[in-house]
Order: C-alpha cells, then sequence, then structure tokens
C-alpha cells in the first residue's frame, strides 16, 4: 500500500477511534442517568452532537436569524460549521478523511472488493437519477428548516424535550432497533459491499452540502496536461468515476481529496493538490493530514475556550427527561 493511502486510513481510523470512545461514554453516561447510581457517574461528551446535522442546520436556522448560538447542542453547530469551513477551502476532505460513515462506508466497499473480486457500477442511466437523491434529500431539509420556519421557529425547536434528548431518542433507536430499522441497514450494508461507496455516492445529504460547498474550494486536484501520458489510470483509481484525465482542475462537487488519483499517477508532479498556478501544493498527503486535524483541533479548542462546546442542560433535566 502506497504511503498516501496509509496515511489517510491513519487519519481516519484515529477519527473513526474517537468517536467510538465518544459513543462508548455517552452509553455509559446514559447508563448512569437511568440507573441513578452515582458509582456510575460519568460525563456527557458534547462530540456525541457530530450525529445531529439536523439540529445543527435548525441551529443555523436561529444563529442566521437572531444572532443567538445554540446552547443545547452547540457542538453540533460548531462540528458542522468545521466541515464547511473544511469544504470551502480543501474540497470534501471532511467525507474521505474524517467522517466516520465515510470511512464505513470506504471499509464495506474494500470489503465487497474482496469478497466478489470487484465493486460493481450502476449503468449512467441509473448513476445519474440515483446521484440527485442525495441533492432531493438536502433541498428537502433546507426548504423546510430555510423556508418553512421562521428563525424564532427554529429557536423554539432547538428548546423542546424532543430536541434536548435527541441523541438519546438516537442511541435508544438502535440499543432496541425495529425489524424495519435492522432490514434498512442490512440492505445499506449489501449495497454498500456491492457498489463502491453507495452511502456517500447516492444518498448522504450532509456530503451533498459540503460538495456544493467544496467547488469554489481554491485547493483542487489539478493536472499538468505537459507531462500527462493520458494513461488513465487517474479515472480508474478515482472513487467518484471523476474523469481526472480530461480535466485540468477538478472542480466537481463529487471530489472528495481522497488523492487516490494523485497516488497512482506514474508521472510524478502532473497531478497534485493545489493552489491556482503556482500559489501553493500540498506537499504530501501527511501535509494534508496534519492540516485538517489541526483545523479540527482548532475549531473545538476555540469553541471550548468560548463555552460553545458544552450543552446548557442541566444534570437534573436529563435526570427528568430521559426516563
Ligand atoms: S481520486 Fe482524485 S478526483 Fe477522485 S475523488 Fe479522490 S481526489 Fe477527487
Ligand atoms: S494518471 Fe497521471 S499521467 Fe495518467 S492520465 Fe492521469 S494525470 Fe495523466
Amino acid at each position: 500500500m502506497k504511503m498516501r493511502k496509509k496515511v489517510r486510513i491513519k487519519v481516519q481510523i484515529a477519527f473513526a477511534l474517537v468517536v467510538l470512545l465518544i459513543g462508548i461514554k455517552f452509553f455509559m453516561f446514559v447508563n448512569y442517568i437511568t440507573s441513578a447510581d452515582s458509582a456510575l457517574a460519568v460525563n456527557r461528551p458534547p462530540g456525541v452532537e457530530a450525529f445531529l446535522p439536523i439540529s445543527a442546520l435548525v441551529s443555523l436556522r436561529a444563529w442566521l436569524g437572531l444572532g443567538i448560538f445554540d446552547t443545547i447542542h452547540p457542538a453540533a453547530l460548531v462540528i458542522f460549521l468545521t466541515a464547511i469551513f473544511i469544504s470551502l477551502f480543501l474540497k470534501r476532505a471532511f467525507c474521505s478523511w474524517i467522517c466516520p460513515i465515510g470511512t464505513l462506508s470506504e471499509g464495506l466497499s474494500l470489503l465487497g472488493q474482496k469478497m466478489f473480486k470487484t465493486n460493481y457500477t450502476l449503468p449512467k442511466w441509473l448513476d445519474y437519477p440515483f446521484r440527485s437523491v442525495k441533492y432531493i434529500l438536502l433541498t428537502f431539509f433546507v426548504v423546510f428548516i430555510f423556508f418553512g420556519m421562521s428563525p424564532m421557529e427554529a429557536y423554539s425547536f432547538l428548546q423542546t424535550p424532543y430536541n434536548m434528548i435527541a441523541d438519546v431518542k438516537m442511541l435508544t433507536f438502535f440499543q432496541n432497533i425495529t425489524a424495519v430499522g435492522m432490514t434498512v441497514i442490512a440492505v445499506l450494508v449489501v449495497l454498500s459491499l456491492l457498489i463502491k461507496q453507495f452511502w456517500c455516492r447516492y444518498l448522504c445529504p450532509y456530503g451533498a452540502l459540503l460538495g456544493l460547498f467544496s467547488v469554489i474550494s481554491p485547493w483542487k486536484i489539478t493536472r499538468d496536461s505537459s507531462s500527462c501520458i493520458s494513461c488513465g489510470q487517474c479515472r480508474k483509481a478515482c472513487p467518484n468515476q471523476l474523469k481526472v484525465d480530461e480535466a485540468l482542475r477538478v472542480s466537481s462537487p463529487e471530489c472528495t481529496g481522497c488523492l487516490s488519483c494523485v497516488e497512482v499517477c506514474p508521472v510524478k508532479g502532473t497531478l497534485s493538490f493545489k493552489l491556482p498556478r503556482k500559489l501553493h501544493r500540498f506537499p504530501s498527503p501527511f501535509a494534508l493530514g496534519v492540516t485538517l486535524i489541526a483545523v479540527w483541533f482548532i475549531s473545538v479548542s476555540i469553541a471550548k475556550i468560548t463555552g460553545h462546546w458544552e450543552t446548557s442542560i442541566p444534570l437534573e433535566m436529563y435526570k427528568t427527561l430521559i426516563p
């Protein structure tokens, strides 16, 4: 395995482990609240709010409309804004380097490749309409939240008990999963084994939103046509089936900045992740990985220092609401 992929996989695994630890701690927190046994006391990890993107979108509506930063799930909005910030500058690197669902989706594709010796691709007549599904879902959420709700209604929704324990509801959903829920997950797993990054490519509205922001990213995969030998290896390696070998700059919202194309290019320096002209190029995947971790760390630190990380919900409220 080449160096670039190794670096990205290490970063993906590091973020996935952090998410796993957050999940375990949150489970222990809910267990402590429901058992009322003080010997089991654990603090609630705010990072669990990464899994509340709808709440984050409603918070954004209230923040933009009223200037009030949500105090119920502030980490959800911080994480959401950080992902958008990354997309504005570094394409959808959040999807291919940080997002644990993206990591899982990629892992299932690799497993499928081993099991069936290939990942299947949908024919173009199916691929295009399927790809629009994530944009339709995104449009639904954006229209509902930004046009169907006033800023005051958005703010009021954030204060409801439903939103306050949305994270706990999510946990109980998985703990008491119904036959329908299991079936949906099983279908998604099978499709992800068969089709490369099925979830990210066709269904994820979060990725769709980040993709739209990423179009204006100044850092893009750039091809030097004077040294390119038109071997087409970059196109073959791209998990998103982009025609890298025909583009001078890859602007597509589907590009996740994974650097797989750069990795396989046989002519050194022909493909790079860079600013226009010769202003700056990431010298290595390591540099991109370090940049992403640094952005994440700085964002969370600022949120903690300025009091926009921990929820304002008192423990007593959890003890009332959760049971
Ligand atoms: S392989 Fe290259 S063009 Fe394709 S998604 Fe990854 S970085 Fe973008
Ligand atoms: S892999 Fe490199 S040399 Fe081959 S077509 Fe792509 S950019 Fe050109």
